[in-house]
């Protein structure tokens, strides 16, 4: 076996202690004589399995008692539709930040559904800064203000929760959540998709105030609505049970490491010595303003962009893999989720440094 560095912006690299103990219970969890994708998930089995995961959650982020959580499907772009149906009344307009192409995503979608007024927007410096708070055109009317703590693509990821006021905030957390402490009762709303610090693809972390539960709109669909899933234990139909499990397998592998202050120390550290030496290199370059670099996505290009295809060959041998750029952007993005270890972030850097030298 053979595992290499994979730097996917997601589905992303797990943890390897994690993938074993998963083989190891796959045939046969806990003597029950059945792998977990083949169980009942009302059985007490799962539900047991489901409700630890929901616990360890909820221990790492210190979510407050008035907070749910839930278990969706269909990704962060259902989200996108979600939010507005559950908390944007029909004829009402919701604020949002414009940093990037998700959020772009976020806003088209609510503004299938409603008014989303865009508050501010870097897209003048190509999504490379967060536009200043004081230049934020606040909307006093607003259902909610919607923001993307960690752009995935261009890498720029806000350092502080953006203070706005009594409107609930709404965060889609994708490629952020689990990577540092945040402080859960600044927002409204939480979401983010499992594929990069949560789990595989397929499943969908929900966390939300109780008092904004109970507002979706009449005609949103079952399966849409935030109330039905906190009032059904995220069970109204079938979840994605293996996925939840696997969640739950990473939950505790963080409680393991030290939880979410240890996950910070060491992605703050992985992420500085990268940055440290791209800025250092003189070949590749990061155009992000530095006060708002992203710790888990780290775009950069090289100074000759005909290399870029054997920067990547060469990579990918080397053990090296998913180092592309966005398709939209090109060049090259490492993400350092939780689960890339410090020797992947060495060997990155060696192998970058090694193809500047031989190209001397
Ligand atoms: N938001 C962000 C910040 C993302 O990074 C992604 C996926 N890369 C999405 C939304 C879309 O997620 P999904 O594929 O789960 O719908």
């Amino acid at each position: 076996m053979s595992r290499v560095f994979n730097f996917s912006a997601g589905p992303a690299v797990l943890p390897e202690a994690v993938l074993e103990r998963a083989r190891d219970e796959l045939l046969d969890w806990h003597g029950s004589g059945m792998s977990v994708m083949e169980m009942s998930h009302r059985g007490k089995d799962f539900t047991a399995i489901a409700a630890k995961a929901e616990a360890d959650l909820r221990r790492l982020l210190d979510v407050p008692d008035h907070y749910r959580v839930l278990f969706v499907q269909g990704g962060a772009s259902q989200q996108f539709a979600m939010v507005p149906l559950n908390l944007l009344p029909p004829g009402a307009s919701a604020d949002y930040l414009d940093t990037g192409t998700w959020s772009v995503k976020a806003i088209e979608e609510a503004s299938r559904l409603g008014r989303a007024h865009v508050v501010a927007s870097s897209q003048p410096t190509r999504y490379t800064t967060i536009p200043p708070r004081a230049d934020w055109q606040l909307d006093p009317e607003a259902a909610y203000v919607h923001y993307t703590p960690n752009e995935t693509i261009v890498g720029v990821e806000f350092l502080e929760v953006p203070e706005v006021g009594d409107k609930p905030l709404v965060a889609d957390m994708s490629s952020t959540i689990l990577s540092r402490p945040i402080d859960v009762s600044k927002f409204g709303l939480i979401y983010a998709g499992a594929q990069k610090n949560i789990g595989p693809a397929g499943l969908t972390l929900v966390i939300v105030r109780e008092d904004l539960l109970g507002h979706a709109r009449r005609d949103c669909p079952t399966m849409l609505d935030y109330t039905v899933f906190a009032q059904h234990d995220s069970m109204y139909n079938t979840p994605p049970t293996f996925g939840w499990y696997l969640a739950g397998l990473i939950f505790e592998w963080l409680l393991e490491q030290g939880g979410l202050p240890a996950m910070a120390e060491r992605n703050a550290r992985k992420a500085g010595k990268l940055y440290a030496y791209i800025d250092a290199s003189g070949f590749y370059r990061n155009p992000v303003d530095p006060a708002c670099r992203s710790w888990m996505n780290v775009p950069f290009r090289l100074a000759d962009e005909t290399l870029d295809k054997t920067f990547l060959a060469e990579a990918a041998a080397a053990g090296l893999t998913s180092l592309a750029g966005h398709r939209i952007v090109g060049g090259m993005r490492a993400s350092l989720y939780n689960a890339m270890p410090e020797a992947g972030v060495d060997a990155l850097i060696s192998f970058m440094r090694d193809f500047v030298q031989r190209r001397g």
